[in-house]
């Protein structure tokens, strides 16, 4: 048998807290685990209850049934919750037994054996904030997230089963059910191992696939990363609103470049284009006024005619800056009604007869009367001026500028072609617009501003109609207007 000292020793060295009382509860021996754990010395609880150690964590009710079942004999075990000497809260699994008399008549005392599971029960607590958490944020995530196994063939993935996907995925893919589904079967794009080829990069020594993707009209973008040994995970965003506000900002963006550049062509045209022609008018104004007397009558002519040239060329600056600036101030509305193009191009040549012939060119009306299109018709004949004077203006003499027409499929194309000089064809691709087209003077040094056919292609695109040329440096140019035919 062991002896008491030896009994200590073994309850001492012992992991669990041993506690034992007599009948009545008072403390009579406590361990040096005890002693430990609550931070009280043996001294300082021998004789006393173990309600020292309350925490107020249990009902009376617990301590009351707890004392009936060793007060009639039997042992009691249970999860307990206690306070150390300086206030910490212990939890602790709790075995205890009565002890009897030599022959088991009395309870003499009552021993208590006891584990402190504070630290388990922490980290518990923790795994299951954890898991709390990660539940919470996989299913409220702002992202798609796919938990997937791997569907191997000759040790390649091949596909994927869907484990586990979140709400949002069944947003982004507008489906209920993904449990078992191949990823293959979400996916716009089905070549899986595919994209794990192509889209492979290595982030803090582990793989991860990223990519992007046009799915049922959404842009969306992917990213795949290792989970464990076998799983991953693929987060979905859909990122289609970013890309327009990305589009609509570039939009905004050329836009204001756009009327940047139209300032500055203000300016330039202020500046230099209206500057130059009144400085004309009011030389030759002052030549002929000087030479009333002393010039012949041919001298006279001669001066009148170039005051009226440049007055002509002026007024048509004017005309486009004041239909240019409508069209900036968004005034431009086209009203489309029934065009005569055979009377359109013959109101243009009418006007531009004299300018032509001054130069030699003949103007010929090859359209018929049955061509009727569908238009603003002062916006047609803006067009049909402006590109029957490019015409003139950039033909020699003897050349013609000739207007005809072609149907085809509820269109008319309205072709303006002239035996001119031509376009280089690196410059055919700016005319249309203000960005690069810089005016060239005509074959009679008439100046320009290049305004008129970026006016004319705006003109163009409101009647629901395009503008093409073709053009061969030496031979001449053959603009097409393409516009909508009338229906009767
Ligand atoms: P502008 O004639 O006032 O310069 P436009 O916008 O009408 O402005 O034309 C822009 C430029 O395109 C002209 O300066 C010229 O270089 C070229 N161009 C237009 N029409 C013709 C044509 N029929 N033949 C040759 N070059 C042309």
């Amino acid at each position: 048998m062991i002896k008491g000292q030896q009994l200590v020793n073994a309850l001492d060295n012992s992991e669990g807290i041993v506690l034992i009382t007599e009948a009545d509860g008072t403390i009579v021996f406590v361990n040096k685990t005890f002693e430990k754990v609550y931070g009280y010395t043996r001294n300082e609880v021998t004789g006393k209850k173990p309600s020292i150690l309350k925490s107020g964590f249990h009902s009376r009710q617990f301590y009351d049934e707890l004392w009936q079942t060793i007060s009639a004999g039997k042992s009691w075990s249970g999860d307990m919750v206690n306070r150390t000497k300086n206030g910490e809260i212990v939890s602790e699994k709790a075995s205890i037994s009565p002890i009897f008399s030599d022959d088991d008549s009395t309870i003499t005392g009552y021993i208590a054996v006891k584990f402190n599971v504070t630290e388990r029960k922490k980290l518990k607590e923790q795994l299951e904030m954890r898991e709390q958490l990660f539940e919470k944020l996989f299913e409220n995530s702002p992202v798609g997230i796919l938990i997937l196994d791997a569907i191997k063939s000759e040790g390649e993935i091949i596909d994927f089963a869907v484990e586990r996907a979140n709400l949002k995925s069944s947003v982004i893919f507008n489906r209920l059910s993904f449990i078992d589904q191949r990823l293959s079967s979400v996916m716009c794009n089905k070549n899986i191992a595919g994209l794990m080829k192509e889209r492979k990069t290595v982030q803090h020594g582990e793989e991860v696939y990223e990519w992007e993707d046009l799915c049922k009209g959404k842009v969306l973008e992917f990213k795949l990363f290792g989970l464990g040994r076998n799983k991953k995970c693929l987060l979905v965003t859909d990122i289609s609103t970013k890309v327009k506000m990305e589009s609509r900002l570039k939009e905004s963006e050329a836009h204001l470049r756009e009327l940047n550049e139209t300032k500055d062509k203000i300016f330039s045209i202020i500046a230099h284009d209206l500057r130059s022609p009144f400085q004309a008018i009011i030389g030759f104004a002052s030549m002929l006024s000087d030479g009333m007397d002393s010039c012949s009558s041919t001298e006279l002519k001669k001066m009148a005619a170039q005051i009226s040239d440049v007055s002509e060329q002026t007024y048509k600056l004017l005309d486009d800056l004041l239909t240019w600036s409508k069209s900036q101030l968004g005034q431009l509305s086209p009203v489309p009604v029934k065009v005569n193009l055979k009377e359109i191009v013959e109101k243009v040549f009418y006007h531009l007869r004299q300018q032509a012939d001054k130069k030699n060119i003949r103007l010929i009306n090859d359209i018929s009367e049955a061509d009727i299109a569908k238009a603003d018709k002062d916006m047609i004949e803006f067009i049909v001026r402006n590109l029957v004077h490019n015409g003139v203006k950039f033909t020699t003499s003897g050349g013609e500028v000739r207007c005809y027409t072609e149907r085809e499929d509820g269109y008319i194309r309205i072709r303006v072609k002239d035996t001119g000089i031509g376009i280089q064809p690196a410059k055919q691709k700016s005319i249309f617009s203000l960005s690069g087209n810089l005016s060239t003077k005509g074959t009679s040094e008439e100046a320009g501003t290049g305004l008129g056919l970026m006016l004319s292609r705006e003109m163009v695109e409101m009647n629901n109609g395009r503008i093409e040329v073709e053009s061969e440096p030496g031979k001449g140019s053959c603009f097409t207007v393409v516009l909508p035919e009338a229906t009767f």
